[in-house]
């Protein structure tokens, strides 16, 4: 039998450490050069730029002076977790605050210059491993306070640095037991775990996630701005079709009612004739003012074409549904009577068709109120008409019946 043995010195590995943390830096800087409005990535890639330099310097204590080694390695580490704190505030739309950034490394510092707490190895660790610890929960916090917004990368990171502060008692009194200069080869593999691959695999977990967090954040814009309509704000027709099929999937799923209501603006092309374009992009907002106005925020409004609109209206039957339908239509026609000092006189005709009567399917849905709405224009337009059944009546169908 053939073995090997491969063993890592302590320095070897502290050599990765600095190296990965700067190869994570500039990865992340790299990804914000991709992606310039995402900020964030700036303060993160920068942030493990400075650790760089900082883990360098900590990994040179006895060969270099102490003034470097402790004083300066601390303070630029708590200057990074400072900057790792502001990128995630940045990230979740908050500004700066530049003298808490730097406020760790001032303590740090200002520490340092007291004689008995530079000979006191448990106090400076104390010292440096609370304010990573405070810059760390701040860090977790801003994650925390925004999650609302269904990002999911934002968990494993926020686990990941409150697991990387709980572990600090831990490393403690390995810590407090380094040998310096690290080339001692007495270091035991147990310590060397602890102190040299706990951070080597945090840094490189961290920076991943972190890349993934902003990745999925740019995906969900795209997606959002994919799915609305610039002009009035609310959804296109791939947004509206998105988000009424899972409506439509739960009133089937729970059998209440549902109505669609289809609008359409009435003679526009002539709007756009007689006051031009921008007047009928105007018109086009005012009706989205009054059919959000008269709408429930449950309710789903889109714009599926120039000037048609549709509404689909969970727990609304039809008698209700021509009540609210009724009140955008009026109060459209109020709002629009005057636009931009013209007489426009705007008005909208309304067809609508409810799931009880044609079942619970948007293309059947939409086919019966776009056959009201196109009675509607037939009898003078301004006006609702209500969709026909057309689920089949149980029993043969008229044209099997026996002839009388
Ligand atoms: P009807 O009463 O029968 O619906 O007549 P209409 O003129 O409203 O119908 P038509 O479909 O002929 O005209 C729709 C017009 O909507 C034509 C198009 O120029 C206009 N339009 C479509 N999108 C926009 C837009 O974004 N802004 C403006 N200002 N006009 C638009
Ligand atoms: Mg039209
Ligand atoms: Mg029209």
């Amino acid at each position: 039998m053939y073995s090997a043995v491969v063993t890592l010195d302590i320095a070897t590995l502290f050599a990765v450490t600095v190296f990965s943390m700067g190869l994570g830096g500039v990865l992340l800087l790299f990804a914000w050069l991709q992606a310039r409005d995402t900020p964030a990535l700036a303060w993160w890639g920068a942030a493990f730029v400075v650790f760089t330099p900082a883990s360098a310097l900590f990994g040179a204590r006895g060969i270099i002076a102490d003034i470097w080694s402790i004083q300066a390695a601390n303070a630029l580490m708590l200057l990074g977790y400072g900057m790792l704190w502001t990128g995630a505030r940045v990230f979740e739309g908050r500004r700066p605050v530049a003298p808490l950034i730097v406020a760790g490394s001032f303590i740090w510092l200002a520490a340092c210059q007291i004689d008995a707490f530079m000979h006191s190895l448990p106090a400076r660790v104390a010292l440096a491993t609370t304010l990573i610890a405070v810059y760390t929960f701040a860090f977790v916090f801003e994650l925390w306070r925004a999650r609302g917004d269904g990002l999911v990368s934002r968990w494993p990171i926020m686990a990941l640095a409150a697991l990387h502060v709980v572990m600090f008692p831990v490393r403690m009194p390995y810590l407090t037991s380094v040998p310096f200069p690290l080339a001692a080869p007495s270091f035991g593999t147990q310590s060397s775990s602890l102190l040299v691959f706990a951070p080597l695999l945090y840094s490189f977990a961290i920076v991943f996630l972190l890349m993934a967090l902003a990745k999925e954040r740019a995906e969900s814009k795209q997606r959002y701005a994919a799915s609305i309509d610039p002009l009035t704000g609310i959804p296109n027709r791939r947004g509206f079709s998105e988000r009424a099929e899972r409506l439509i999937a739960r009133a089937r799923r729970d059998q209440t009612p549902l109505t669609l209501l289809l609008f359409d603006l009435d003679q526009f092309k002539s709007i756009n004739d007689r006051f031009g374009h921008r007047t009928g992009d105007a018109v086009l907002g005012l009706f989205t003012r009054s059919a959000v106005d008269s709408l429930r925020p449950l309710d789903l409004l889109g714009r599926i074409g120039g000037e048609e609109f549709v509404a689909l209206l969970p727990g609304v039957t039809p008698d209700v549904a021509v009540g609210v339908a009724e009140r955008v239509r009026s109060n459209f026609a109020t709002m629009a009577s005057c636009v931009g000092g013209h007489s426009v006189a705007a008005t909208v005709s309304v067809g609508t068709a409810s799931a009880g009567q044609s079942g619970y399917d948007f293309d059947t849905l939409y086919a019966s109120a776009d056959a009201a709405l196109y009675r509607a224009k037939k009898l003078g337009r301004n006006r609702i008409e209500a969709g026909r059944p057309t689920l089949d009546p149980p029993g043969p169908t008229p044209d099997l019946m026996p002839a009388a």
